[in-house]
């Protein structure tokens, strides 16, 4: 997979680039290429932003030098065009996992107010948002967004993490988990899991992922049914 970053904050992606997703990306299994939106612009002083019409609080990012730089990063409309917005869907597994199918992304990120409404009509196919709640910029959300779809990449994972019995990936949240020691402050390891038998092991999983996800999620049973 290939993915194009349109930020002005590219020194951001530094963060990104830990643990797991670094060595996926320099083992090649996907590639991130950041665009400097300023470096695009046409201005003698690089701005990108300016008032908006009709008045209001805060600047807008002007439609030149994202057109500019979409352009240069994707002259043939070959991505997905994604703009991180807080007003587009929310993002999912189900959506990450969709995502994820993709050969080539791009992803806007804005920054002041937002961007000019035509650069969403001209350029964007959809608009993604992590939450109902606002962030100075789009890089975390896109940075989220990509952390999560690298997960699915074809040897991203080792096979000792996998995505499949994880929370949301049935639907339901995951069971709790231990490791050593088999007591920490007097609290014991359930006795089934050290038990050595399988099929009580998956039983007790489930019933315990049903009894979370109820407590804990409930309208995501719902879903479900
Ligand atoms: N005026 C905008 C509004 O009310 O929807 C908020 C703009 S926000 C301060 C600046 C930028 O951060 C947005 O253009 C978007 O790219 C990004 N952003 C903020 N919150 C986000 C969220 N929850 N999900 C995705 N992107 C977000």
């Amino acid at each position: 997979m290939r993915i194009k970053v349109l930020t002005l904050f590219p020194e951001a992606y530094d963060g990104l680039k830990v643990g797991i997703l670094e060595r996926a990306l320099s083992a090649g299994k996907f590639s991130l290429e950041l665009y400097q939106i300023r470096d695009y612009s046409t201005d003698k002083h690089k701005k990108v932003d300016d008032a908006p019409f009709g008045g209001g609080a805060g600047m807008l990012m002007t439609p030149q030098p994202i057109f500019d730089a979409v352009q240069a990063a994707d002259p043939e409309h070959k991505c997905r065009r994604i703009y991180l917005s807080p007003r587009g869907a929310t993002l999912t597994q189900s959506k990450v996992v969709s995502l994820a199918k993709e050969q080539d992304l791009l992803f806007l990120c804005g920054s002041y107010e937002g961007v000019d409404q035509r650069v969403i009509d001209l350029l964007i196919d959809e608009e993604l948002s992590i939450g109902d709640y606002v962030l100075t910029s789009g890089d975390l959300p896109c940075m989220v967004t990509v952390n999560a779809i690298s997960r699915y990449l074809d040897g991203v994972l080792g096979s000792e993490e996998s995505t499949a019995e994880e929370s949301f990936a049935s639907g339901l949240l995951e069971y709790p988990q231990y490791t050593r020691p088999q007591e920490f402050m007097g609290l014991r390891v359930p006795e089934v899991l050290v038990g050595g038998n399988h099929a009580q092991v998956a039983k007790w999983r489930h019933d315990k992922q049903v009894e979370i996800t109820k407590a804990l999620r409930p309208d995501l049973l719902k879903k479900e049914e």
